[in-house]
């Protein structure tokens, strides 16, 4: 089963995703990205994200390297490559996908029985604002980006398979095992 993680930014995706990686290290793997945003904080190439230009960007639509790619902010481009989907499985792991709610969805709809897709969301507009504004890595002016797309994205919560709300950081971790022990279940 392949995971596909969505939310607003600043709900607790990459938390939940990083609780996963550390909970079963042998088990999954997180699909790394290409992006044209610049590096943030301890941020490094093939880590993270593949950091490329927009004009690499551009070649690899070209050479329909990409299984979705979007604009997620305005002049921002994120997308998934296709073969990183190959690389984690050939590696005997099952793949973790940390992307925007529209990318999310169209995986999904690609992917069908072979995804679950989660939809993580916050308790509050106002305590997404306070966790965006406590990350600390964040300008204001992408805060405030951030947040008036957060509303629009809250409203594609229903497409999702399940749905963990992150309030209190324990109940949510205990939601997300939930889930991995039934997917897991499931292939018994
Ligand atoms: P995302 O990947 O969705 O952008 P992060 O996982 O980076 O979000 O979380 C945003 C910030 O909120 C981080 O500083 C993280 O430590 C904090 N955070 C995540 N979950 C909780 C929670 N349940 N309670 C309080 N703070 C949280
Ligand atoms: P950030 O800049 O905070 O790392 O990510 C911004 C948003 O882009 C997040 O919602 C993240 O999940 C999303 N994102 C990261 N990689 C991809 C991708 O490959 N495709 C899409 N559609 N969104 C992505």
């Amino acid at each position: 089963m392949i995971y596909i993680f969505c939310a607003p930014s600043g709900s607790g995706k990459s938390t939940m995703v990083k609780h996963l990686l550390t909970k079963h290290p042998n088990l999954f793997e997180l699909s790394i990205s290409c992006t044209t945003r610049a590096p943030r904080g301890q941020e490094v190439h093939g880590r993270e994200y593949y950091f490329i230009t927009v004009e690499e960007f551009q070649n690899r639509i070209k050479n329909d390297d990409f299984i979705e790619y979007e604009q997620v902010y305005e002049g921002l481009y994120y997308g998934t490559l296709k073969e990183e989907i190959d690389r984690i499985e050939a590696a005997g792991r099952q793949v973790l996908f940390d992307v925007d709610v529209k990318g999310g969805i169209n995986l999904k709809h690609i992917l069908g029985d072979r995804a679950t897709s989660i939809f993580i969301c916050p308790p509050s507009i106002e305590e997404l604002r306070r966790r965006l504004e406590g990350r600390g890595d964040t300008s204001p002016e992408m805060i405030e980006k951030r947040l008036a797309k957060a509303e629009l994205e809250l409203s594609y919560k229903p497409q999702f398979d399940r749905v963990v709300v992150n309030d209190d950081l324990n109940h949510a971790f205990e939601q997300l095992d939930a889930i991995i022990d039934e997917g897991r279940d499931l292939r018994r």
